[in-house]
């Protein structure tokens, strides 16, 4: 097997991982560190991580017992692939999506069955029931936003997938907060389906690995029998516990970006580039007359890192750009024009460079 690496290179802007460019909130660095005075170091954390796992229930309005956390939604996916999958077990994705599902699930010993895309990304619904009639997958995975192409999928694919999967379907939403829509009010205890969700991108903590799922509780407890005892260190309750005091501030972050994203996606179309449509806080993209690999390398050159995908199966030519702040963008937008030999069409930047003005963004949405 191959590990799952993202490249690292030092450059002055950073576009290749997704991860948010602000950083959380003053406010955050502060409280946290007062938090942080006060632990008992000698002591085991709260191995249920119950303060942590019901704060994020009353952030989604379940029960405290639905919800199960981990070390970034990576380790959420492990657990979860370690209770359900394993030898003799079967597990679905539908590529080109979140390579750790398929990478997980082959080391827990389960064999992988891919469903297809199509050539725009989207998932045909007939390939949805081939992939669940044919391979009966004991787990099935759907990304939405998918990552590396971030699209969001329909609330009719998740339902496909409840009515017709035999075993459990988990919805990905790393990047939910910032699309329309979330699955996490179709989990109830009667159907198998797990959400899937991590403090990482619009919580601005992809430093302190956090993620969680909302699932019924039934399937939660089975999740609490595989988990490492004391899995969760005592920081990291604190610090997940501490950013839920702050949605507003994080939520205005989420805002930024998505109105960053969607300039930035206008400006890109006006370039000789096919964009796909973009839910997430990151876009992928793929230059017409230049191989991506030459672009990638281009803009490299430039100082400018963004995910090379132009290896990946299916992906062939296409790039992922993470959306950063306005100036990250548009020094990505000049170097990128510069690259292709084409100039963008302008269009203003969204105000604000930091997080912390007063200002009403475009969008506002709850974080959930
Ligand atoms: N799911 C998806 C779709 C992702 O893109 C990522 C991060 N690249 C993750 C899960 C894992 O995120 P984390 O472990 O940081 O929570």
């Amino acid at each position: 097997m191959e590990g799952y690496h993202s490249k690292q290179v030092d450059v002055e802007v950073r576009l290749n991982t997704n991860e948010s460019p602000y950083p959380p909130p003053d406010g955050f660095r502060d409280a946290l560190a007062a938090e942080m005075s006060r632990v008992e170091w000698h002591r085991y954390p709260d191995r249920g991580a119950t303060a942590l796992r019901a704060d994020i229930a009353a952030l989604h309005g379940v029960d405290a017992a639905q919800v199960f956390v981990a070390n970034g939604s990576n380790e959420v996916l492990q657990t979860v692939l370690l209770a359900y999958a394993g030898p003799g077990r079967t597990v679905a994705t539908f590529e080109p999506t979140y390579q750790m599902h398929a990478q997980i699930a082959r080391v827990t010993g389960a064999t992988v069955v891919e469903g297809e895309r199509g050539a725009d990304f989207t998932l045909e619904p007939a390939e949805v029931d081939r992939v669940l009639v044919e391979h009966q997958p004991h787990v099935v995975f759907l990304t939405s936003p998918n990552n590396p192409t971030g699209l969001v999928e329909p609330r009719e694919r998740v339902e496909q997938l409840l009515a017709g999967a035999p075993g459990l379907v988990v919805v990905d939403e790393a990047y939910s907060q910032f699309a329309e829509w979330s699955a996490v009010d179709m989990v109830d205890e009667e159907r198998p389906l797990v959400v899937t969700r991590t403090f990482s991108k619009t919580w601005s903590m992809a430093g302190a690995r956090l993620g969680y799922l909302v699932g019924p509780t039934w399937l939660v407890a089975e999740l609490d029998k595989v988990v490492l005892p004391y899995h969760l260190d005592v920081a990291k309750q604190l610090a997940g516990r501490t950013a839920l005091r702050f949605a507003d501030e994080m939520n205005e972050r989420v805002a930024l970006l998505v109105a960053e994203r969607d300039r930035m996606s206008r400006e890109l179309r006006t370039l000789p580039i096919d964009v796909f449509d973009s839910g997430a806080n990151f876009i992928l993209l793929r230059p017409r007359s230049q191989s991506g690999a030459a672009v990638w390398q281009a803009l490299v050159d430039r100082s400018i890192l963004v995910r090379d995908c132009s290896g990946w199966p299916r992906l062939e030519n296409c790039l992922r750009v993470t959306v950063g702040t306005p100036d990250e963008n548009n020094r990505f937008l000049a170097a990128l024009a510069d690259i292709v030999g084409s100039r963008p069409v302008s269009s203003q930047p969204v105000s604000g460079t930091d997080c912390d003005t007063d200002g009403d963004p475009t969008v506002r949405k709850p974080m959930t």
